[in-house]
């Protein structure tokens, strides 16, 4: 059935655009510093100064915490992406 993985990945393409923006966590952690962790986000979604790594449960919850490593290192991001 050539269709079915016709459909399956236009299934996958659809699922890298709608996520492409990477937003940094600024929540206050006990020790006082910033969590400063980098989510991915989808494009509607953009920085603000109270956002935080909870913020991202909605498109991906295994990450929705500050306890969780970053998916990347920032300066892996930066060369991904410029
Ligand atoms: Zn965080």
């Amino acid at each position: 059935m050539p269709n079915l993985s016709l459909q399956l990945s236009l299934r996958r393409e659809d699922k890298k655009t709608s996520i492409g923006n990477w937003i940094q966590c600024q929540e206050v952690l006990d020790t006082g510093a910033i969590c400063g962790k980098w989510r991915r986000a989808p494009l509607f979604v953009v920085q603000s100064s109270d956002w935080d790594c909870s913020c991202s449960v909605l498109w991906d919850p295994i990450r929705a915490d500050c306890a969780v490593p970053q998916f990347l290192h920032h300066s892996v991001i930066i060369k991904s992406t410029i």
